[in-house]
């Protein structure tokens, strides 16, 4: 009786897992076709300086607008596509896109923001990211003042002597360099010195424990660190997943630099953005507006 039971389970959990194995697949396949069905798309979310409010870079965040599913967040694909090679070319389509955008806003004589770009572990292992990069600012007459790469902690970690020499051509092109989700990942605070690192991303599980004048909310120690140790190092600190009025004025409080999160903005269209910075730029006439 127990052993039919036990098969009973069994194959319900097959089928239950052939199901899911299933979907896999074919989201896997409809993936694999999304770059030739021009399926990805880039949303920008606004990074703010700290003291000031106003928007002074974006990050990029890939969208892909599955056929008949819908807009999929890239949590939901990103790690399936980095699993094959295929994240290469996503990748470079992502760079090619960001500074395609970057084109569109000169040409159209629109203020121009730096634009932060992540990277993946396995693109930037490739060891071309360089070369991918520097071909798409020459293809678009970008300049490389424009783009910031976001890599993570943990990519670093792996060949050293690769990682810093592949940093090197990076920081050779001129573009900036940012670590990302940073506290979280394997790392040896070791390579800050030797890598040419401009700016620490404090990941935003650290900022969620902001919690200024709540009573008995412990002091967000990990926070007040990083942007110790960012500045000591010489380097500039943005704080990811700015939420709430406590979390924003705690961080300009303690020196952050610039800030990011839904209190500022959710990612959104190029178009979304560019209405956000024309608006800026015009602080004269929405004075005159207010009576
Ligand atoms: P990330 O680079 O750390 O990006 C920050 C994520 O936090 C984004 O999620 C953003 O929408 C979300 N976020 C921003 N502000 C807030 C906030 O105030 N509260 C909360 N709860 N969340 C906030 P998203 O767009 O779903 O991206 C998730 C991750 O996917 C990114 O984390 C990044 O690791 C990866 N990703 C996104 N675009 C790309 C890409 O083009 N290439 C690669 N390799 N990875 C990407
Ligand atoms: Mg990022
Ligand atoms: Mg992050
Ligand atoms: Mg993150």
């Amino acid at each position: 009786r127990a052993k039919d039971q036990g098969r009973n389970r069994f194959c319900f959990y097959t089928s239950d897992l052939n199901a899911e194995a299933q979907a896999k697949l074919e989201l896997e396949a409809a993936l694999s076709r999304a770059l030739e069905r021009d399926e990805f798309r880039l949303h920008y979310q606004p990074k703010v300086e700290a003291l000031s409010g106003r928007i002074v870079g974006a990050e990029a965040l890939l969208r892909w607008q599955r056929g008949g599913v819908g807009l999929v967040s890239p949590g939901q694909f990103i790690p399936i596509a980095e699993r094959s090679s295929m994240i290469l070319g996503i990748g470079a389509w992502v760079i090619d896109e960001a500074c395609r955008q970057i084109r569109r806003w000169m040409d159209a004589g629109q203020p121009v923001l730096r634009v932060a770009v992540n990277v993946a572990a396995r693109q930037f292992a490739a060891g071309d990211l360089d070369q991918v990069l520097g071909d798409a600012l020459i293809r678009h007459g970008v300049s490389a003042e424009h783009i910031e790469i976001e890599l993570t902690e943990s990519m670093l970690m792996e060949r050293p002597e690769i990682t810093a020499a592949m940093l090197g051509k990076l920081k050779a092109l001129g573009v900036k360099l940012s670590l990302d989700d940073f506290g979280t990942g394997y790392s040896s605070l070791g390579y800050l010195h030797s890598f040419p690192i401009d700016t620490l991303k404090i990941d935003q599980s650290f900022v969620r424990g902001i919690g200024v004048g709540v009573q008995g909310e412990p002091a967000p120690v990990l926070v007040d660190a990083i942007i110790a140790l960012a500045h000591r190092l010489g380097l500039s600190v943005v704080a990811e997943g700015v939420e709430t009025a406590e979390q924003s004025d705690y961080l300009l409080r303690q020196g952050c630099d610039e800030l990011q999160g839904y209190r500022f903005g959710r990612p959104d269209t190029a178009e979304a953005l560019q209405l956000r910075l024309a608006a800026q730029a015009q602080p004269a006439m929405e004075a005159q507006l207010t009576p």
